[in-house]
């Protein structure tokens, strides 16, 4: 494989870094919290004595959206992180280690198969600052005993409806002056045509809910079906 010769942080974003290898390519990557441990396959990096883990844009969407020139990215060193879908952890992983251990994730996920593997993940790797939830992201007075005010509330749940979902949440959850991250379908890459109808409504949703659309950018071409969309709620 082609070694890695340098890293940079990113030019905007703290916790996200540049690895850059010898034949010139480079790739995304977060600091491994955990070093040693991988997560869903990704290469490890050991550069002057610190391991990063790249951060593949094909898997997680938050990594597309930072190679696509994401302008505002609201999770950084010592955030709270309300992250709705978590899946196995594969983005929660990396936001993680963005974090940190001053910062807090709670990664709620409802498949009780799927949050089985996002529960084993954690626990295998020693993750001390992501608590998994299992609940449904639609009822969010479910975990209120669990979580305190979060600085960023994020949703990629894949289900329709998810601005009001994470609008519901934000309402519970989000701190005054907090960042809204939302993954939405269906986003027109033409731009000579229409948006899509749930696009639009999803959009005005957010609009509706007190939210100023600070950041928007499409997936392509690691993810062809979504875009990207950063909120701010003063
Ligand atoms: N964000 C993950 C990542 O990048 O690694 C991938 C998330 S995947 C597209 C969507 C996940 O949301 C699935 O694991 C699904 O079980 C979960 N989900 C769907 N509806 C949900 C709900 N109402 N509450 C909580 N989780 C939900």
């Amino acid at each position: 494989s082609v070694r890695a010769v340098d890293v940079k942080e990113h030019e905007r974003f703290k916790g996200v870094y540049w690895i850059e290898f010898e034949d010139g390519s480079t790739r995304l990557a977060t600091r491994n919290l955990t070093p040693g441990k991988r997560v869903y396959g990704e290469q490890l990096i050991n550069l002057g004595g610190v391991e990063y883990r790249v951060w593949n844009p094909y898997r997680s969407k938050l990594g597309a959206a930072i190679m696509n020139k994401l302008e505002a990215m609201p999770i950084s060193e010592g955030s709270k992180v309300l992250y709705l879908g978590a899946a196995s952890g594969t983005t929660v992983s990396h936001v993680s280690d963005i974090v940190g251990l001053n910062g807090l994730i709670y990664g709620v996920e409802f498949s009780p198969r799927v949050f089985r593997e996002f529960m084993q993940n954690i626990i295998d790797q020693g993750r001390l600052n992501v608590i998994p939830i299992l609940a449904d992201a639609r009822y969010p007075e479910q975990y209120i005993s669990l979580v305190k005010g979060v600085d960023v509330a994020y949703i990629d749940v894949a289900q329709p409806f998810q601005a009001k979902i994470l609008a519901d949440n934000a309402d519970v959850y989000l701190v005054k002056g907090g960042y809204i991250i939302l993954v939405i379908k269906a986003m027109s890459i033409d731009v000579t045509k229409e948006p899509s109808e749930t696009f639009k409504r999803e959009i005005d949703t957010i609009k509706e809910r007190g939210f100023d659309i600070i950041n928007m950018v499409h997936l392509e071409p690691y993810d062809v079906a979504h875009a990207l969309v950063v909120g701010k709620r003063d």
